[in-house]
Protein backbone atom coordinates (compact mmCIF):
# COMPACT_ATOMS: atom_id res chain seq x y z
CA UNK A 1 0.00 0.00 0.00
CA UNK A 2 2.72 2.55 1.19
CA UNK A 3 4.61 1.82 -2.55
CA UNK A 4 1.14 2.73 -4.22
CA UNK A 5 0.70 5.66 -2.40
CA UNK A 6 4.04 7.03 -3.60
CA UNK A 7 3.49 5.99 -7.06
CA UNK A 8 0.56 8.80 -6.90
CA UNK A 9 2.51 11.59 -5.77
CA UNK A 10 5.43 10.63 -8.51
CA UNK A 11 5.44 13.67 -11.00
CA UNK A 12 4.05 12.79 -14.02
CA UNK A 13 6.27 15.28 -16.14
CA UNK A 14 9.96 15.49 -15.65
CA UNK A 15 11.06 19.38 -15.42
CA UNK A 16 14.78 19.90 -16.79
CA UNK A 17 17.05 22.90 -15.54
CA UNK A 18 15.79 25.63 -17.82
CA UNK A 19 19.50 26.72 -18.14
CA UNK A 20 19.65 23.98 -20.19
CA UNK A 21 17.36 24.85 -22.74
CA UNK A 22 18.59 26.00 -26.33
CA UNK A 23 14.81 27.47 -27.42
CA UNK A 24 15.21 29.66 -30.64
CA UNK A 25 18.80 30.18 -29.97
CA UNK A 26 20.75 29.93 -33.68
CA UNK A 27 23.38 27.44 -34.02
CA UNK A 28 25.64 26.94 -37.14
CA UNK A 29 26.92 23.41 -36.91
CA UNK A 30 29.70 22.56 -40.03
CA UNK A 31 30.36 19.13 -40.68
CA UNK A 32 26.24 18.69 -39.79
CA UNK A 33 25.67 17.19 -42.85
CA UNK A 34 26.23 13.47 -41.19
CA UNK A 35 28.29 11.37 -38.31
CA UNK A 36 28.91 13.30 -34.98
CA UNK A 37 28.09 16.77 -35.85
CA UNK A 38 24.62 15.93 -37.51
CA UNK A 39 23.82 13.39 -34.62
CA UNK A 40 25.00 16.84 -32.21
CA UNK A 41 22.55 18.86 -34.73
CA UNK A 42 19.35 16.70 -33.73
CA UNK A 43 20.20 16.98 -29.85
CA UNK A 44 19.98 21.08 -30.58
CA UNK A 45 16.52 20.41 -32.22
CA UNK A 46 15.90 18.07 -29.56
CA UNK A 47 17.01 21.90 -26.98
CA UNK A 48 14.46 24.32 -29.16
CA UNK A 49 17.77 25.53 -31.13
CA UNK A 50 16.89 26.88 -34.63
CA UNK A 51 20.08 24.95 -36.99
CA UNK A 52 22.34 25.73 -39.76
CA UNK A 53 24.63 23.20 -41.03
CA UNK A 54 27.60 24.09 -43.09
CA UNK A 55 28.72 21.14 -45.14
CA UNK A 56 30.36 20.41 -48.22
CA UNK A 57 28.65 16.89 -49.12
CA UNK A 58 26.46 17.31 -52.13
CA UNK A 59 22.53 18.46 -51.32
CA UNK A 60 20.88 15.98 -48.96
CA UNK A 61 18.16 14.01 -51.20
CA UNK A 62 14.80 13.04 -49.53
CA UNK A 63 15.82 9.23 -47.88
CA UNK A 64 19.05 10.68 -46.15
CA UNK A 65 19.59 11.03 -42.67
CA UNK A 66 19.53 14.79 -43.12
CA UNK A 67 15.82 15.03 -44.54
CA UNK A 68 15.43 12.40 -41.56
CA UNK A 69 17.12 14.68 -38.87
CA UNK A 70 14.92 17.74 -40.74
CA UNK A 71 11.24 16.35 -40.59
CA UNK A 72 12.19 15.53 -36.71
CA UNK A 73 13.11 19.53 -36.74
CA UNK A 74 9.20 20.22 -38.35
CA UNK A 75 7.84 18.01 -35.81
CA UNK A 76 9.48 20.10 -32.80
CA UNK A 77 8.85 23.51 -34.10
CA UNK A 78 11.86 24.61 -35.59
CA UNK A 79 14.65 24.04 -38.59
CA UNK A 80 17.50 22.36 -39.46
CA UNK A 81 18.82 24.52 -42.72
CA UNK A 82 21.71 23.45 -45.28
CA UNK A 83 24.10 25.47 -46.30
CA UNK A 84 26.53 23.88 -48.62
CA UNK A 85 30.40 24.90 -48.46
CA UNK A 86 34.02 24.19 -47.97
CA UNK A 87 35.16 25.46 -44.64
CA UNK A 88 38.44 26.36 -46.49
CA UNK A 89 36.86 29.18 -48.33
CA UNK A 90 36.94 32.10 -46.02
CA UNK A 91 34.95 34.83 -48.70
CA UNK A 92 32.31 31.81 -48.76
CA UNK A 93 32.12 31.30 -44.97
CA UNK A 94 31.92 35.05 -44.24
CA UNK A 95 28.75 35.00 -46.69
CA UNK A 96 26.73 32.43 -45.96
CA UNK A 97 27.14 33.52 -42.05
CA UNK A 98 26.57 36.93 -42.76
CA UNK A 99 23.03 35.47 -44.72
CA UNK A 100 22.63 33.45 -41.36
CA UNK A 101 22.70 36.20 -38.96
CA UNK A 102 20.78 38.62 -41.61
CA UNK A 103 18.22 36.22 -41.72
CA UNK A 104 18.03 35.09 -37.98
CA UNK A 105 18.78 38.67 -36.51
CA UNK A 106 21.86 36.79 -34.82
CA UNK A 107 23.81 33.80 -33.84
CA UNK A 108 23.90 32.42 -30.75
CA UNK A 109 26.45 29.24 -31.32
CA UNK A 110 28.43 27.38 -33.63
CA UNK A 111 29.78 23.43 -33.34
CA UNK A 112 32.86 23.14 -35.65
CA UNK A 113 32.77 19.31 -36.52
CA UNK A 114 33.91 19.48 -40.04
CA UNK A 115 36.69 17.32 -40.23
CA UNK A 116 39.24 15.59 -42.06
CA UNK A 117 41.53 12.29 -41.31
CA UNK A 118 44.06 10.52 -43.38
CA UNK A 119 46.18 7.36 -42.66
CA UNK A 120 49.61 8.03 -43.80
CA UNK A 121 53.33 7.00 -42.41
CA UNK A 122 55.15 9.92 -41.71
CA UNK A 123 57.77 8.96 -44.46
CA UNK A 124 55.64 9.20 -47.35
CA UNK A 125 53.70 12.33 -46.26
CA UNK A 126 53.82 14.62 -48.76
CA UNK A 127 53.41 18.42 -48.00
CA UNK A 128 50.45 18.74 -50.20
CA UNK A 129 49.17 15.72 -47.44
CA UNK A 130 49.48 17.53 -44.74
CA UNK A 131 48.37 20.87 -46.19
CA UNK A 132 45.03 19.34 -46.88
CA UNK A 133 44.82 18.30 -43.71
CA UNK A 134 45.81 21.12 -41.49
CA UNK A 135 43.82 23.49 -44.06
CA UNK A 136 40.35 21.68 -43.53
CA UNK A 137 40.95 20.48 -39.47
CA UNK A 138 42.97 23.54 -38.43
CA UNK A 139 42.66 26.53 -41.23
CA UNK A 140 38.79 25.66 -41.36
CA UNK A 141 38.31 25.39 -38.14
CA UNK A 142 39.63 28.85 -37.07
CA UNK A 143 37.96 30.78 -40.29
CA UNK A 144 34.68 29.38 -39.40
CA UNK A 145 34.65 30.37 -35.95
CA UNK A 146 35.90 33.82 -37.31
CA UNK A 147 33.09 34.16 -39.95
CA UNK A 148 30.75 33.38 -36.66
CA UNK A 149 32.56 35.84 -34.12
CA UNK A 150 32.62 38.70 -36.70
CA UNK A 151 28.62 38.62 -36.82
CA UNK A 152 28.44 38.05 -32.78
CA UNK A 153 30.43 40.91 -32.42
CA UNK A 154 29.04 43.55 -35.06
CA UNK A 155 25.70 42.56 -33.64
CA UNK A 156 26.84 42.74 -29.97
CA UNK A 157 25.57 39.21 -29.29
CA UNK A 158 27.45 37.04 -26.93
CA UNK A 159 27.66 33.38 -28.15
CA UNK A 160 29.18 29.84 -27.08
CA UNK A 161 31.25 27.74 -29.65
CA UNK A 162 32.20 24.09 -29.32
CA UNK A 163 35.33 23.68 -31.56
CA UNK A 164 36.03 19.78 -32.08
CA UNK A 165 38.93 18.52 -30.92
CA UNK A 166 39.95 14.59 -30.69
CA UNK A 167 41.70 13.03 -27.44
CA UNK A 168 44.61 11.92 -30.60
CA UNK A 169 44.79 16.05 -29.65
CA UNK A 170 47.02 14.93 -26.41
CA UNK A 171 47.91 11.52 -27.30
CA UNK A 172 49.54 9.22 -29.64
CA UNK A 173 47.12 6.37 -30.73
CA UNK A 174 48.76 2.78 -30.43
CA UNK A 175 48.63 1.35 -33.89
CA UNK A 176 47.36 4.36 -36.00
CA UNK A 177 49.14 6.17 -38.47
CA UNK A 178 48.18 9.70 -38.51
CA UNK A 179 50.85 12.07 -37.35
CA UNK A 180 49.55 15.20 -39.24
CA UNK A 181 45.49 14.17 -37.76
CA UNK A 182 47.02 13.85 -34.41
CA UNK A 183 49.11 16.97 -34.91
CA UNK A 184 45.75 19.35 -36.33
CA UNK A 185 43.83 18.60 -33.56
CA UNK A 186 46.49 19.37 -31.10
CA UNK A 187 46.47 23.06 -32.80
CA UNK A 188 42.45 23.00 -32.55
CA UNK A 189 42.58 22.46 -28.69
CA UNK A 190 45.35 25.53 -28.42
CA UNK A 191 43.09 27.80 -30.69
CA UNK A 192 39.97 27.16 -28.48
CA UNK A 193 41.67 28.77 -25.83
CA UNK A 194 43.63 31.66 -27.79
CA UNK A 195 40.10 32.54 -28.87
CA UNK A 196 38.43 32.21 -25.61
CA UNK A 197 41.49 34.49 -24.28
CA UNK A 198 40.62 37.17 -27.12
CA UNK A 199 36.74 36.82 -27.96
CA UNK A 200 35.97 36.73 -24.05
CA UNK A 201 35.14 40.80 -23.59
CA UNK A 202 32.92 40.38 -26.12
CA UNK A 203 30.94 37.41 -24.09
CA UNK A 204 31.65 34.94 -26.56
CA UNK A 205 33.04 31.62 -24.99
CA UNK A 206 34.98 29.23 -26.70
CA UNK A 207 35.54 25.44 -25.45
CA UNK A 208 36.96 22.26 -26.99
CA UNK A 209 35.58 19.08 -27.30
CA UNK A 210 37.50 15.63 -27.24
CA UNK A 211 35.86 12.88 -28.24
CA UNK A 212 37.32 9.01 -27.88
CA UNK A 213 36.54 6.60 -30.41
CA UNK A 214 33.45 6.69 -32.03
CA UNK A 215 31.71 4.75 -34.34
CA UNK A 216 30.86 6.76 -37.46
CA UNK A 217 32.19 6.07 -41.39
CA UNK A 218 35.43 8.13 -40.43
CA UNK A 219 36.45 5.00 -38.15
CA UNK A 220 34.77 2.90 -40.73
CA UNK A 221 36.97 3.12 -43.04
CA UNK A 222 39.77 2.78 -40.73
CA UNK A 223 38.12 -0.60 -39.23
CA UNK A 224 38.18 -1.64 -43.15
CA UNK A 225 41.71 -1.27 -43.55
CA UNK A 226 42.90 -2.76 -40.16
CA UNK A 227 39.75 -5.23 -38.89
CA UNK A 228 42.13 -6.13 -35.43
CA UNK A 229 41.42 -2.22 -34.39
CA UNK A 230 37.90 -3.51 -33.61
CA UNK A 231 38.87 -5.59 -30.72
CA UNK A 232 41.94 -3.55 -29.59
CA UNK A 233 40.71 0.01 -29.63
CA UNK A 234 37.80 -1.04 -27.33
CA UNK A 235 40.52 -2.70 -24.71
CA UNK A 236 42.22 0.54 -24.47
CA UNK A 237 40.12 2.54 -22.54
CA UNK A 238 38.16 1.79 -19.15
CA UNK A 239 34.93 1.41 -20.15
CA UNK A 240 36.19 -1.57 -22.41
CA UNK A 241 34.08 -0.20 -25.62
CA UNK A 242 34.04 2.20 -28.59
CA UNK A 243 31.43 5.27 -28.43
CA UNK A 244 28.06 6.78 -30.83
CA UNK A 245 28.22 9.73 -31.90
CA UNK A 246 24.68 9.75 -29.64
CA UNK A 247 27.25 10.29 -26.47
CA UNK A 248 28.10 13.88 -27.25
CA UNK A 249 25.06 15.32 -28.29
CA UNK A 250 24.56 15.93 -24.14
CA UNK A 251 27.80 17.77 -24.25
CA UNK A 252 27.21 20.01 -26.90
CA UNK A 253 23.93 21.26 -25.52
CA UNK A 254 25.82 21.77 -22.29
CA UNK A 255 28.35 23.93 -23.73
CA UNK A 256 26.45 26.00 -25.78
CA UNK A 257 23.32 26.60 -22.98
CA UNK A 258 23.79 29.05 -20.15
CA UNK A 259 24.22 25.79 -18.15
CA UNK A 260 28.29 26.28 -19.22
CA UNK A 261 27.86 30.37 -18.70
CA UNK A 262 31.12 30.63 -16.85
CA UNK A 263 33.19 27.54 -18.69
CA UNK A 264 35.58 29.13 -21.01
CA UNK A 265 39.13 28.63 -22.63
CA UNK A 266 38.61 24.92 -21.67
CA UNK A 267 38.79 21.44 -23.08
CA UNK A 268 36.02 18.97 -22.71
CA UNK A 269 37.72 14.95 -23.02
CA UNK A 270 34.90 12.66 -23.69
CA UNK A 271 37.17 9.48 -24.40
CA UNK A 272 35.59 6.46 -21.41
CA UNK A 273 38.83 6.95 -19.78
CA UNK A 274 41.22 6.32 -22.37
CA UNK A 275 44.46 4.88 -21.00
CA UNK A 276 48.00 4.08 -21.47
CA UNK A 277 48.71 0.37 -21.56
P1 LIG B 1 32.46 12.32 -40.83
O1 LIG B 1 33.46 12.18 -41.94
O2 LIG B 1 31.39 11.29 -40.67
O3 LIG B 1 31.74 13.77 -40.94
C1 LIG B 1 32.49 14.93 -41.16
C2 LIG B 1 31.71 15.84 -42.08
O4 LIG B 1 32.50 17.04 -42.31
C3 LIG B 1 31.49 15.20 -43.46
O5 LIG B 1 30.21 15.47 -43.94
C4 LIG B 1 32.56 15.87 -44.29
O6 LIG B 1 32.31 15.89 -45.69
C5 LIG B 1 32.55 17.28 -43.71
N1 LIG B 1 33.73 18.01 -44.13
C6 LIG B 1 35.00 17.55 -44.18
N2 LIG B 1 35.79 18.49 -44.71
C7 LIG B 1 35.01 19.57 -44.99
C8 LIG B 1 35.26 20.84 -45.56
N3 LIG B 1 36.47 21.20 -45.98
N4 LIG B 1 34.22 21.70 -45.67
C9 LIG B 1 32.99 21.35 -45.29
N5 LIG B 1 32.69 20.16 -44.76
C10 LIG B 1 33.69 19.26 -44.61
O7 LIG B 1 33.33 12.47 -39.50
P2 LIG B 1 32.94 12.25 -37.97
O8 LIG B 1 31.51 12.58 -37.74
O9 LIG B 1 33.49 10.96 -37.53
O10 LIG B 1 33.86 13.39 -37.29
C11 LIG B 1 33.35 14.68 -36.95
C12 LIG B 1 34.42 15.41 -36.17
O11 LIG B 1 34.74 14.66 -34.99
C13 LIG B 1 35.74 15.57 -36.93
O12 LIG B 1 36.30 16.82 -36.64
C14 LIG B 1 36.60 14.46 -36.37
O13 LIG B 1 37.97 14.75 -36.50
C15 LIG B 1 36.15 14.44 -34.93
N6 LIG B 1 36.43 13.19 -34.24
C16 LIG B 1 35.97 11.99 -34.73
C17 LIG B 1 36.26 10.82 -34.07
C18 LIG B 1 35.80 9.49 -34.56
O14 LIG B 1 36.21 8.48 -33.98
N7 LIG B 1 34.95 9.43 -35.60
C19 LIG B 1 37.05 10.83 -32.83
C20 LIG B 1 37.46 12.13 -32.37
C21 LIG B 1 37.15 13.26 -33.08
P3 LIG B 1 33.20 14.86 -46.62
O15 LIG B 1 32.63 13.51 -46.39
O16 LIG B 1 32.98 15.38 -48.01
O17 LIG B 1 34.63 14.97 -46.19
Amino acid sequence: ARGNAQDQNKPTTIHLLPEFSLKDKVIVVSGGGRGVGLTQAEGLLEAGAIVHVLDRLPTPTADSDFAKVAAKAEKLGTSITYHHIDVRDQAALNEIVGGIADQEGHIDGLIAAAGIQQETPALEYTAEDADKMLGVNVTGVFMTAQAVARQMIKRKHKGSMVLIGSMSGTVANRGLICPAYNASKAAVLQLGRNLAAEWGEHGIRVNTLSPGYIVTSMTAGLFEAFPERKTAWPEANMLKRLSYPEEYRGAAVFLLSDASSFMTGADLRIDGGHCAW
